[in-house]
């Protein structure tokens, strides 16, 4: 039989996503995959029944329900500070995955090269990979996860196409501030670098951090593809309903690619989105309020049971370094840690190593998702402490 595609034997599927399998098939506690394990907003599902009820069941405009663009457009207007024409500068997608590989797809050439923060969330590198691009990878080092401006600016080069944003971030939870921001927006404009944001967790935000778009920053408005979707601020991460904003020449492109790989996000879901997008201020500050005791709570527990968390400023994840563990969990790789732990106390956490892209290191550390019930945190504590 002929050779099957070269470009797939590159990258691995999402440890993620299999962590999520692994853990179902030993009846685990899933920390693992970051979706919440409370009910959706009761307004919007009722608006998905109902928009299936009055016939919003064939397909969408493919770019997205007119309606749709038009609550992204205020949104982003709003929240974001990003002014776009919701006619010619949105595109509506299946989720930011979609998104973010259509962009992709819509900007690199072969050759080109793509820098991404590492630790990074998965996706990011074998989308580059799939659109031609090369990956260059500039470490963040924790607790703080601040940026080495020389490191960065010697990142760039010729070759260099796009830059990927990640803010509030997975899996650090680090929040990137103006200063970070502006420095990239001027090696962006220095470089002539296009920036590609995934801004999924900006209501997701502890203590003083603020969300800042990069495409609000002067001279960034053209060269930014903004990528957000319904799933982290609404809890609907089953809906796969996302979008990119970008200049009417980038955004012609991604509707291209959008067509030909998924047509359209769901309709009925595309409609019940605009609900959301409603939503007042009271919703998002009690988002924020549930998400921190739950922070909170988590960061005392790992405390309490031999890890080091890292508080994140933003998003739902915690990175732990579990060196306290590794020999009783007689662990040698950051797999046997993640996957010993779930044996031992039903657990799922991803390894530490999946959000990195040298893969011959033990970083001794795990990744806890937090996006659960009170009650799944508690029964959490209980179990880490077989440990
Ligand atoms: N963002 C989620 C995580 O990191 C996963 C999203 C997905 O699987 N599409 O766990």
């Amino acid at each position: 039989m002929k050779e099957l595609s070269r470009i797939t034997e590159t990258f691995t599927e999402s440890v993620i996503r299999e962590m999520t399998r692994i853990s179902d098939s030993l009846g685990g506690l899933n920390l693992s995959q970051g979706f919440p394990d409370f009910d959706s907003p009761v307004e919007i599902k009722l608006a998905a029944i109902q928009a299936i009820a009055n016939n919003w069941n064939q397909y969408p405009v493919t770019f997205g329900e007119p309606e749709l663009r038009e609550a992204i457009g205020v949104k982003a207007k709003k929240y974001n500070r990003i002014v776009c024409n919701s006619q010619t500068d949105i595109t509506v997608t299946c989720g930011a995955t979609e998104a973010m590989i259509a962009t992709m797809k819509a900007i690199i050439n072969p050759g080109d090269e793509i820098i991404i923060f590492e630790p990074f969330y998965e996706n990011y590198g074998p989308d580059g990979i799939l659109s031609g691009a090369t990956p260059r990878y500039v470490r963040l080092n924790p607790p703080s996860w601040e940026i080495d401006e020389m490191e960065l600016e010697s990142a760039f080069n010729n070759k260099t196409k796009a830059i990927i944003i990640n803010t509030p971030n997975n899996p650090t939870g680090k929040v990137f501030s103006k200063k970070e921001l502006t420095c990239i927006a001027t090696l962006c404009q220095k470089w002539d670098v296009y920036a590609i944001t995934d801004e999924i967790y900006e209501h997701i935000l502890y203590d003083q951090s603020k969300h800042i778009s990069i495409a609000s920053l002067e001279g960034m408005n053209k060269r930014t593809i903004t990528i957000n979707s319904l799933s982290k601020t609404y809890s609907v991460t089953g809906w796969r309903v996302g979008w990119a904003i970008a200049s009417p020449e980038i955004t012609s492109r991604i509707r291209k690619v959008h067509d030909f790989l998924t047509v359209g996000a769901p309709t009925p879901l595309q409609h019940a989105g605009v609900i959301a997008l409603n939503f007042n201020q009271d919703y998002y500050d009690s988002l924020r309020e549930k998400y921190l005791v739950s922070r909170n709570f988590l960061y005392q527990v790992l405390e309490n049971t031999g890890f080091k968390p890292i508080m994140p400023n933003g998003a739902y994840y915690m990175i732990a370094d579990a060196s306290s563990i590794v020999k009783s969990l007689k662990a040698e790789t950051d797999t046997d840690l993640s996957i010993n732990l779930l044996k031992k106390t039903g657990v799922a956490t991803v390894p530490g190593l999946s959000f990195y892209s040298s893969k011959n290191q033990f970083t001794k550390s795990v990744r806890f998702a937090f996006c659960k019930k009170q009650q799944t945190l508690h029964k959490v504590e209980e179990l880490l402490r077989k440990i």
